[in-house]
């Protein structure tokens, strides 16, 4: 159930957005892969009212990507034949269908969502369109699927016909983030120190343990194998953002299988103390893209020190797809087959 992927890096893009004095997301690299996801499978259950269970028919379980809980009533389409989710959120379908069949769920207050049949993959979750956290599709377009390229030299976050135009940027592995001081660190005040580490215990925290970033370490940078990644957390004026006014930067993940080191830059070591800075930044190397929400740490300018419910449930959702996913919920198997033929 691994699947692979061609993937190459394509390029080094520069996303920075000036308020104030601060910020910006990012370079990329980018390469795609597609891989394992948190949907486990069960099979089994019982058969829906509206469905004819068959000796060995295949259950599906849709789910709430937030709560967990089932969603009855959405439409299942595969194989040709369209199913309605009983009560326990299952269909059961007449047959088993073809590795990479094509899967259309449609379900109210969710994002459509296109994905493939992957034989382990029986429970399948959903995007809401809004949530009692106050998540809003918006915030998802902008904190997701944001284009995060500067166009013809217009910052990412006024970019607004962008929006939703690039894919999620999330690794394929689930290994954890090894983070490391690197050039700029060493002799830094402890305080810029000591608040790298905090930053990191507060990403963790909203994260919810889905993927762990390793606390901070004095230590070489050894080289990533394919699909892990590195933070390397650095103090450099001379980094050709400083000069633009930004105080610090911050690299999105490849979306895919691409291992390597990306890097948060500080302008200068007393940004480096700047709790909500060095969380903004360390949210771009989960992935995470810019919102219009001046309450979220995402928010180019936000002093926010807590992720808010919002960021939280999106980086939660984020870790329940592939890489490579567009909006508004479309598996890269349905727009790119050739990077998922087994
Ligand atoms: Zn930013």
């Amino acid at each position: 159930m691994v699947h692979r992927l061609a993937a190459v890096c394509l390029l080094i893009g520069r996303s920075t957005y000036m308020k104030s004095h601060w910020i910006l997301g990012a370079a990329i690299t980018a390469a795609l892969a597609l891989g394992l996801i948190s949907c486990g499978g069960g099979d089994g259950g019982p058969a829906g009212p509206t469905t004819t269970p068959a000796a060995d028919g295949t259950v599906l379980t849709i789910v709430s990507g937030e709560t967990d809980s089932p969603v009855s009533g959405a439409r299942v389409t595969v194989d040709g034949g369209t199913f309605t989710t009983n009560s326990a959120g299952q269909v059961t379908l007449p047959q088993r269908p073809a590795n990479m069949a094509p899967i259309d769920i449609l379900a109210a207050g969710y994002l459509d969502r296109l994905t493939v049949f992957r034989g382990q993959e029986t429970r399948l979750s959903l995007w809401p369109r809004r949530s009692p956290t106050g998540l809003l599709e918006s915030d998802t377009v902008y904190l997701v699927y944001t284009h995060v390229n500067w166009r013809d030299g217009v910052p990412p976050l006024l970019q607004v016909g962008a929006a939703g135009g690039d894919s999620l940027r999330q690794r394929y592995s689930r290994a954890p983030v090894q983070v490391f001081y690197s050039d700029g660190f060493e002799g830094a005040d402890s305080w810029a120190i000591d608040n790298q580490a905090a930053a990191v215990a507060e990403l963790n925290d909203a994260i919810g343990g889905g993927l762990t970033y390793v606390p901070p370490r004095f230590a070489e940078i050894p080289a990533a194998n394919m699909g892990e990644l590195h933070v390397a957390l650095t103090i450099d004026p001379t980094h050709a953002s400083c000069a633009s006014g930004f105080v610090a930067t911050g690299e999105p993940p490849p979306a895919g299988l691409a291992g390597g080191t990306l890097r948060v830059n500080y302008c200068s070591v007393r940004y480096a103390g700047i709790l909500h800075v060095a969380m903004h930044e360390l949210g771009h190397t989960f992935g995470l893209r810019h919102t219009a929400d001046s309450n979220d740490v995402m928010s180019p300018g936000s002093e926010s020190q807590a992720f808010t419910p919002k960021e939280r449930l999106v980086m939660r959702l984020m870790l329940q797809r592939r890489p490579g996913n567009t909006f508004p919920d479309t598996d890269v198997c349905r727009w790119r087959p050739s990077w998922c033929l087994d």
